[in-house]
């Protein structure tokens, strides 16, 4: 992933000083993240109001924003295959154009915020689609950042969650929940 010049010129916003788990070389080879079968999968991402507007001013387009208030970004159609891009990827380096400034729901995988099986209790887990979380090597690791991304959000982005009902998705059984976080913020998906 990129680093862009002169990125510490756009505000920072709370969960940008978590660290990236997965290794860069290993993203690089991957074929899973930013990339999604379906126009409107529910997996895109969503961006705050302050995401959107940092990503703008970091130079994506404002119409791939639909809901600048908050909401998923839309999809383009992938240029050499099937399915759907995140606007921001470029598939030739698969790289995210504004990697600096992307949101926190970027930044937390292949840990994602979900409803629990029964609709009532917000879960952190590790999402199982991401071929670095299903290598037993990494647990150890993957644990370690689970506690800490649980403890960054406890003390500094539950405001952040709950302003933002749609930051949590809806139940995946094959993400593997690693923590409680509370009830459900108060509107739903
Ligand atoms: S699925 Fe995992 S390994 Fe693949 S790009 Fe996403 S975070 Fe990286
Ligand atoms: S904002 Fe960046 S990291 Fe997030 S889905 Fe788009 S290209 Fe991928």
């Amino acid at each position: 992933m990129s680093t862009i010049p002169h990125a510490d010129r756009f505000r920072a916003l709370p969960g940008d000083d978590l660290p990236q788990i997965v290794p860069t070389d290993v993203c690089l080879a991957c074929d899973v993240c930013c990339r999604f079968p379906e126009r409107e999968s529910f997996l895109r991402p969503y961006f705050t109001a302050e995401e959107t507007a940092r990503a703008i001013a970091f130079g994506a387009s404002p119409e791939s924003f639909p809901q600048p208030a908050g909401g998923r970004i839309r999809l383009a159609p992938h240029p050499d295959g099937e399915g759907f891009i995140c606007p921001c990827f470029d598939h030739r380096t698969q790289e995210c154009a504004i990697y600096p400034v992307r949101p926190l729901d970027c930044r937390l995988y292949p840990l994602s915020l979900m409803r629990d099986e029964a609709g009532r209790a917000l879960v952190l887990g590790l999402d199982t689609k991401c071929p670095y979380v299903r290598d037993p090597a990494h647990a150890p690791r993957l644990d370690a950042y689970a506690r800490l991304v649980g403890r960054t959000i406890e003390s500094g982005l539950r405001d952040v969650v709950h302003a933002h009902p749609d930051l949590v998705g809806r139940y995946q059984d094959d993400v593997a929940p690693r923590m409680t976080l509370g009830p459900l913020p108060s509107s739903r998906p």
